[in-house]
């Protein structure tokens, strides 16, 4: 089946062949129909399979079709997202498929000026993209009107449902009428959240593709047992060891992010970082040197790992091994994209085994093991530049001139 023979608006199809999609992936082949349909959707598909299209193309041909020649008349579908750089992403595939129909879409999020949000969503807004935060803020301001809002969408949905957010999910959905469509997507669910999900549509949901193992068969994952303090040399020695790839770095905290970032600038490697203490500005500035690819290697926290596609990251380096089994498939999702080939690498610390074990259940099968003899794990950190004279001299200078600092105080 080629995007040619649906049907759907042909202006979504000129787009789709500029894009160079021709034909739909396993997801968008079996959620487009219902979705056109008007059903309610739960679809779990695994990452880097399209998801954001396999919405985001029935969506715009529905409103597109029911589009009102006259007048705008009030936001139609609210996507809703965890953060705001998929929030963002989201949105960029949105306008490019509606680039050449009628719809129009909106992103919005917080961390930045709200008056220009407004006065887009006042020059009528089909398409809502949204983070709940700021969502919330404008409808409780009056900004934001729901009554036409006919199509509800939770991309990274199992996310969403979570404890921090199904209250507000739910005040929202108190606001729409019973007529809307809901469409939920992730690629991870579990039997509390399906729950929940299927607590919030009135129609019998669909279940699309739920695969057996939820890593995408293009990541090819393994986990190295590396001592807590040990891990910066193995993170170098990954680097030096391919000066071609993005690496993708997660980490268990904001802290640990900076000291990553300090410990690969002392053996000269250049790193960003993308956390919650940044501001909109410095995360938009990080993800965009990481896109470009001027600079190779991102430092991520988990908040910053759902949904987001750069189509070339290579490598996923997991320094510390995520706390929610979930967030292990979302990590290395973030390689192995559409029908491109990922790796991803875990060092898993004698204090992190027990989790390396929740990761593996959740899996339901063992993680390949790097093998690694004494010697080699020995010259890894022999080999790092933080070893070799010309920094140990760099660095007995710095603390030379500290002292000297400390004692004319
Ligand atoms: P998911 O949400 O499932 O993780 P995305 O929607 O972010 O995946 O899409 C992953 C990548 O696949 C994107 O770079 C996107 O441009 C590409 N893609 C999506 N649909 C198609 C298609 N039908 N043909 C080719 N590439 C596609
Ligand atoms: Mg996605």
């Amino acid at each position: 089946m080629k995007f040619d023979d649906y049907d759907i608006a042909p202006g979504i199809k000129r787009s789709l062949e500029k894009l160079g999609f021709k034909k739909p992936t396993d997801i968008q082949f079996r959620s487009i129909p219902p979705i056109l349909k008007g059903e309610d959707v739960l679809a779990i598909a695994q990452t880097g399979t399209g998801k954001t299209a396999a919405f985001a193309i029935p969506v715009i041909s529905t409103i597109e079709f029911r589009k009102r020649p006259d007048r705008p008349d009030g936001v139609k579908c609210i996507v809703m997202a965890p953060t705001h750089e998929l929030a963002e992403q989201i949105a960029g595939v949105f306008t490019e498929l509606a680039r050449h129909t009628r719809v129009t879409v909106l992103c919005i999020h917080g961390g930045v000026d709200q008056e220009p949000q407004i006065a887009g969503l006042n020059n009528g807004v089909d398409v809502l993209i949204a983070t709940p935060g700021r969502l919330f803020d404008l409808v409780s301001q009056g900004h934001l009107r729901l009554h036409r809002v006919e199509i509800l969408v939770l991309d990274e949905a199992d996310h969403m449902l979570d404890l921090g957010f199904i209250k507000d999910i739910r005040d929202l959905t108190n606001k729409l009428t019973n007529k809307r469509q809901t469409l939920f997507f992730s690629a991870t669910i579990n039997e509390h959240i399906k729950d929940l999900a299927y607590s919030l549509v009135r129609n019998p949901i669909r279940i699309q593709v739920s695969p057996k193992d939820p890593v995408s068969k293009n990541i090819t994952h393994s986990v190295a047992f590396i001592g807590m303090d040990d891990k910066r040399y193995f993170l170098e020695r990954v680097v030096n060891e391919n000066p071609e790839s993005k690496i993708l770095v997660f980490v268990r905290t904001k802290v640990r992010a900076e000291r990553v970032l300090k410990a690969m600038e002392r053996v000269d490697i250049r790193c960003v970082t993308i956390h919650s203490d940044k501001d909109a500005a410095e995360r938009n500035a990080a993800m965009a040197q990481f896109r470009s690819g001027e600079v190779k290697i991102l430092v991520a926290t988990d908040v910053s790992a759902r949904g987001i596609d750069i189509p070339d990251v290579d490598f996923v380096v997991n320094y510390d091994l995520p706390d929610k089994p979930e967030n292990y498939v979302h990590r290395v999702g973030r390689t192995g994209r559409g029908m491109k080939k990922g790796l991803a690498v875990s060092f898993c610390s004698d204090e992190e085994k027990e989790v390396l074990g929740d990761i593996e259940e959740y899996l339901t099968k063992p993680i390949n093991r790097v093998e690694m003899d004494r010697s080699d794990y020995a010259q890894t950190i022999d080999f790092s530049r933080e070893h070799d004279w010309k920094t140990l001299m760099a660095k007995e200078e710095e603390f030379q001139s500290k002292k000297k600092k400390k004692k004319g105080k």
